[in-house]
Parts: structure tokens; C-alpha cells; sequence
């Protein structure tokens, strides 16, 4: 299966992709997770997007093809992927239709996570993660069992740089304007679908879930 996550910053992407990935056996597919592991580890592709995620800027669309189209030919997306926060623009998305059409392939599925704005800003300022690991939680609705350490490795848990309410405002302002026509883009392919990630996070996935046994027969 290929499918692509849909929705604003804090909508509940990465969350959601963890148990997805487990369930139906393909890889997660992050390109924030791609973009910090290079800034973590200074690469020359670290150095160039990090000034653009300081501020809650897109990355270049021919930088972040780019990258993509390398991780996409990596093995292990033979069997399909889960795509995580790319694309985010129209120029990607048709990279994306163009680099799978060259193999016959195309999307099964744009999923889009629907949370309204007002639930955005609490669930991305709460955010915390494993700088180790990338495990994800909130400090109310997905804690840690013990307090700022990380369940699966034990480290402090951080914010992310770009999680404060001013950089929230910007990211939220870049998905108005560039990532949302995706919406329009995947609903004219007939590949549209929308769950309601307003719930829990076990009832988001159980949404997710019926929409994916009716694609994965
Ligand atoms: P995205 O990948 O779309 O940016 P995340 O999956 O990182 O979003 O979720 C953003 C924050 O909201 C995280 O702290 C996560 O634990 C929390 N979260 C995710 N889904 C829910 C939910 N259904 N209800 C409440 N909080 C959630
Ligand atoms: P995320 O982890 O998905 O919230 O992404 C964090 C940041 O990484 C974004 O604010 C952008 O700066 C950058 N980024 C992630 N995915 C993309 C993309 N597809 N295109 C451009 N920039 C991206």
C-alpha cells in the first residue's frame, strides 16, 4: 500500500504513522524525522534545511524531491510506503505522481487527519519527544509513564525547536497557503480520504483503520 498523510502541523501525523507502519508492515516515511536526523548529525543537507525549519519555512522543493526520490528507491519501498509530511506542496505532489508513474505505481490513498485549528495549538505546544529515539508524547493527552524521560530509552524528552507558539503560527500559516491545495489535488485523483482526528488517539486509529480495510483487501 502506498499511502500519504494529510493535515496541518499537530494534526496527529506521526502518531498515527507509528501504528499504521506496525500494522500493515510498511516503512514510515518522515521527512521532518529526515530533515532533524541531518541537522542532528550536521550534515550538508542538515546545515541548508535548518534554517528554514528555525523558522517553520519549507525546505526547498528541489532539496526536499530530492532527498525523497533517494529514500523512495531505497528497497524496503517495494512493498509501499507511508508518506509523513511530504508532500507539501503541488510541485512535490506532482514529483511524486511523476517518480512512481516511471515504475507503473501510483497513491492508494491521501489520508487526511481533519483537526479543527483551535485543537492545533494545545496539541503542538504540549508535544514533547525523545531526542534519542524520536518517540513521540503530550504532556496531557500522551504522557510518559514517568515524568520528561522517555519510556522506550529513558533520555529527557525536549521540545522541538520549532514547537513554540510563534513558530506554530508561522507552520500553520506555510500549510494554509502551500499544503492545503493538496486536498483539492488528491480529491480530483479520486484518491481523497478523510478521517475525523478530533477523537482519542486509539479512536483516530480505529477511523484510520476502516478506511484502510476497504483499500488493503
Ligand atoms: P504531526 O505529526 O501531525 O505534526 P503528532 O503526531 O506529532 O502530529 O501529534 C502532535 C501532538 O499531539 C503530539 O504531542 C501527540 O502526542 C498529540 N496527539 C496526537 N494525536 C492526538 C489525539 N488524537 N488527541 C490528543 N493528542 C494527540
Ligand atoms: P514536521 O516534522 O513534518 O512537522 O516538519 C518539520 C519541518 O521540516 C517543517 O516545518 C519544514 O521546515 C520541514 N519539512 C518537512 N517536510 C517538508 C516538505 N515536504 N517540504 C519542505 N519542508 C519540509
Amino acid at each position: 500500500m502506498k499511502i500519504i498523510l494529510l493535515g496541518p502541523p499537530g494534526a496527529g501525523k506521526g502518531t498515527q504513522a507509528k501504528f499504521i507502519s506496525e500494522r500493515y508492515f510498511i516503512p514510515h516515511i518522515s521527512t521532518g524525522d529526515i530533515f532533524r536526523k541531518n541537522i542532528s548529525e550536521k550534515t550538508s543537507l542538515g546545515v541548508e534545511a535548518k534554517k528554514y525549519l528555525d523558522e517553520g519555512k519549507l525546505v526547498p522543493d528541489e532539496i526536499t524531491i530530492s532527498m525523497m526520490k533517494n529514500r523512495l528507491a531505497v528497497d524496503d519501498c517495494k512493498k509501499g510506503f507511508l508518506l509523513d509530511g511530504f508532500p507539501r506542496t503541488v510541485t512535490q505532489a506532482k514529483a511524486l505522481d511523476l517518480f512512481l508513474s516511471n515504475t507503473g505505481g501510483r497513491i492508494d490513498v491521501a489520508l487526511l487527519i481533519d483537526v479543527p485549528k483551535d485543537l492545533i495549538l494545545n496539541r503542538i505546544t504540549g508535544r514533547r519527544v525523545c531526542p534519542s529515539c524520536g518517540a513521540s508524547y503530550h504532556i496531557k493527552f500522551n504522557p510518559p509513564k514517568v515524568e520528561g524521560k522517555c519510556d522506550v530509552c529513558h533520555n529527557d524528552i525536549v521540545q522541538r525547536k520549532d514547537d513554540t507558539e510563534a513558530t506554530v503560527k508561522s507552520r500553520l500559516d506555510v500549510y494554509d497557503k502551500q499544503t492545503e491545495p493538496l486536498i483539492d489535488y488528491y480529491e480530483a485523483q479520486d484518491v481523497l480520504s478523510t478521517v475525523n482526528g478530533t477523537g482519542e488517539i486509539d479512536q483516530v486509529f480505529q477511523n484510520i483503520k476502516d478506511v484502510l480495510k476497504d483499500i488493503h483487501k
